[in-house]
């Protein structure tokens, strides 16, 4: 595409160790782990693995920068402003380097990896304007006293993210914190470390004073837990699974009742009325299931299809789904590339055949492509029950499950029958229809006639046990509260 540099195959592997202090270390014990390529389960790098000790040092340096009269806490609001302004502006210089390093070590095709770091140098610069813009209140209280309120960053902040989005990820979770006045330690996931150590080298680059941003990479039962239940951490901001996510609210409850803020996995219901755009709504609700191989936590992986339009529906995205081109990641017209590990590639495989034994129709699809790798074929399933599991269960794969309905009432309950509560879509021309289920169905996003259209100036977060919190837009950064509202984005007719 014109104006976007070619991929590189075989980016230097610049950064690879732990980034205490704004200095690259070994870890304390001298263990690495591989990083893996998921296009060809090859052996990438080794990656120096913290635990404990190196969570430790973290933190310390973290806390360290937190201090009353630190360079940081001195420093003007406005100034972390332009620190985050030039960190932006070195993400997007660089974004030829980090994409092509993101393609490398999640599988994901390089032209949505560079899209995604441009989208990441624009959620920094977002938060840049919100550093010296978080007002307080001042009011009226009885009797002869005024009285006024003022923000306070909440310190050190523990930030764990996945594997599925690592460059977003990472400025999602630094950005705001970094804005408010926060130090981190942030725990990439193990599957990606490459990115987010690359990120630090340009937090470093950036300005941004040591120990302020540490990054350690290492496993979750080891770095993850030492992080969730160190008494010196004052915040844990997660994005990962919900089981993961309670364990991190346990932590924090037994240790030091760490604000905690989770983004948790979703069985996100895309319901498809009769009355809809037909074409729009088949390429809609497959983009929203399939993209980045269906490894999104709002991928729309219950589509309700009402009875009148079921049979063409299915027929539709079918062709859509053959058409698909899955494969290479670094060539520009790959839609989507592998699993993210052999462990997720069995997992999505063993809930393929669960579909199969427990009824489903298997429209196209339900195997592995190539030999090598962790490629899965573009897979949809029509005819399933709500109790199968495919219906229940977070797949995290390309596997699109079709669900017949009749009534709005019907596909209200059904729809909400989950315990998660992530995101949601109505596709319909009628605008009451629109209106009443995306009023009546639990989720924290709700997308009319689109889907999964995520804007950094409108929070995001789930219901139920899709998560605690919101994030983006900054009354729900890290370091404030928590609210919870409900967001209705309403696609233009154009769409
Ligand atoms: P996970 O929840 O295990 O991992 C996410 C992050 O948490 C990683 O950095 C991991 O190292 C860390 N972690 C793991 N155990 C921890 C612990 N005990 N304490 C602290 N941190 C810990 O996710 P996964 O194993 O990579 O994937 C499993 C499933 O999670 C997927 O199939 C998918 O359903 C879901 N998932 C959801 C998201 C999302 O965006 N909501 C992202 C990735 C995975």
């Amino acid at each position: 595409m014109a104006g976007i540099p070619p991929p590189i195959r075989e980016p230097e592997l610049k950064y690879t160790q732990i980034f205490i202090k704004n200095e690259f270390v070994n870890s304390v014990s001298g263990k690495t782990f591989p990083t893996v390529n998921p296009a060809n389960a090859k052996k990438i790098c080794d990656v120096q693995e913290g635990d404990k000790a190196d969570i430790d040092i973290a933190v310390a340096a973290a806390k360290e920068a937190f201090k009353i009269g630190s360079k940081w806490r001195t420093m003007d609001a406005s100034k972390r402003g332009s620190l985050l302004l030039k960190l932006a502006d070195l993400i997007e210089r660089d974004a030829q380097q980090l994409a092509s390093l993101e393609t490398l070590d999640n599988g994901k095709p390089y032209m949505t990896a560079f899209f995604e770091v441009l989208f990441s140098a624009g959620v920094v610069r977002y938060y840049a304007g919100w550093a010296d813009k978080v007002h307080g209140k001042t009011i009226p209280v009885d009797g002869d006293y005024w009285c006024f309120t003022k923000h306070e960053p909440v310190g050190v902040c523990g930030q764990i993210i996945p594997w599925n989005y690592p460059v977003p990820m990472f400025v999602w979770k630094i950005a705001p914190a970094l804005a408010a006045g926060c130090t981190l330690v942030v725990k990439p996931a193990e599957q990606t470390p490459l990115t987010a150590l690359y990120c630090a080298s340009l937090c470093k680059e950036a300005g941004i004073p040591s120990g302020v941003l540490n990054v350690v990479p290492g496993y979750g039962p080891t770095a993850g837990a030492a992080l969730t239940g160190h008494a010196d951490v004052n915040k844990v901001a997660f994005t990962g699974s919900t089981e993961i996510g309670q364990l991190i609210l346990q932590a924090a409850g037994q240790s030091n009742l760490k604000r905690t803020t989770l983004e948790l996995g979703g069985k996100s219901p895309n319901v498809i009325f009769a009355d809809c755009d037909l074409d729009s709504a088949v390429k809609e609700a497959q983009e929203g299931v399939m993209v980045n191989a269906g490894q999104c936590c709002v991928a729309g992986s219950r589509t309700f299809v009402q009875e009148e339009i079921y049979d063409k529906f299915i027929e539709a995205t079918k062709k859509l789904a053959e058409e698909r081109k899955v494969g290479d990641p670094y060539d520009l017209q790959t839609y989507y590339g592998p699993q993210i590990d052999e462990e997720q590639f069995n997992k999505i495989m063993d809930l393929i055949q669960a579909g199969q034994k427990e009824g489903a129709r298997l429209v196209t699809g339900g195997g592995r492509l190539g030999d090598q790798g962790y490629f899965i074929k573009p897979t949809v399933f029509a005819d399933v029950k709500d109790n199968m599991r495919i219906a229940k269960e977070e797949i995290f794969g390309p596997v699109q499950n079709i669900i017949k309905f009749k009534t709005m009432e019907e596909v209200i309950e059904r729809a909400n029958d989950t315990t998660y509560g992530l995101g949601a879509a109505v596709f319909t021309n009628d605008l009451n229809k629109a209106m009443t289920f995306a009023q009546a169905v639990q989720a924290g996003s709700v997308w009319i006639n689109c889907y999964n259209v995520v804007r950094i100036q409108a929070p995001f977060g789930g219901f139920k046990m899709s998560g605690i919190g919101r994030e983006f837009n900054i009354p729900s950064s890290p370091a404030y509260g928590v609210f919870i509202s409900q967001l209705i984005r309403y696609a233009r007719a154009s769409t």
